[in-house]
């Protein structure tokens, strides 16, 4: 993993709520403090970040994360910008800014809107600002849904051509099914391009 990173110049992150939430943020504390030492030895780190829909539970008092989707909506508009502050917050410390990024998978596949957003990124990495990326939960579901971002993660990292893409997780890996949901969930050691071809494909 030190080899990867050595080697990788520009780099995505990718954080999901578990993350945010451990140890009262002390977590995030040493995590941004290493993504700025990734950034005074040279390299570009463009984080996509979950953690909306938590901050809002957290606003609102909601111990148990809901199920309907226009309530997980709106707790992501109530909690997305306590989310920044956050960023916002723990870079200024390392006097880095940070710029809020909300996109959804139908723009990465509008060719106008791709160049776009590519633009707009690389426009931030030149002036040395890191993107905080998160699906804009309001006008689209995906992520709520299926992912926890980790496919807007790799949207981004194709986007703009990284190098490296980490995803900071409190799960063991990749499985074959979802191990929150499926208690057969086989853990994946180790994945050839051509399987992870066919497994996007759904037919792993
Ligand atoms: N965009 C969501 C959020 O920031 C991530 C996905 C999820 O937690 O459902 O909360």
């Amino acid at each position: 993993m030190r080899t990867e990173l050595s080697k990788s110049k520009r780099i995505v992150i990718k954080i999901g709520s578990s993350i945010i939430d451990a140890n009262n943020g002390s977590l995030m504390s040493r995590i941004c403090s290493q993504i700025n030492q990734c950034l005074s030895n040279n390299k570009e780190v463009l984080i996509v970040t979950s953690g909306a829909i938590s901050q809002g539970m957290k606003i609102m008092n909601i111990p148990q994360r809901p199920k309907d989707t226009k309530k997980l909506q709106s707790l992501a508009a109530l909690g997305q910008q306590r989310l920044m502050l956050m960023y916002e917050k723990l870079f200024s410390v390392y006097t880095r800014r940070t710029a809020q990024v909300l996109i959804t998978h139908n723009d990465v596949d509008d060719r106008v809107r791709y160049l776009n957003i590519k633009g707009t990124l690389e426009e931030l990495l030149i002036n040395k600002v890191i993107p905080i990326i998160n699906e804009n939960d309001v006008v689209s579901t995906e992520e709520i849904k299926f992912g926890d971002n980790d496919n807007l993660a790799s949207m981004i990292a194709n986007l703009v051509s990284a190098d490296l893409m980490i995803i900071l997780t409190d799960q063991k890996g990749m499985y074959d099914k979802n191990p929150d949901h499926c208690k057969d969930a086989k853990l994946i050691n180790k994945i050839l391009i051509d399987e992870l071809n066919d497994f996007l494909l759904g037919s792993f």
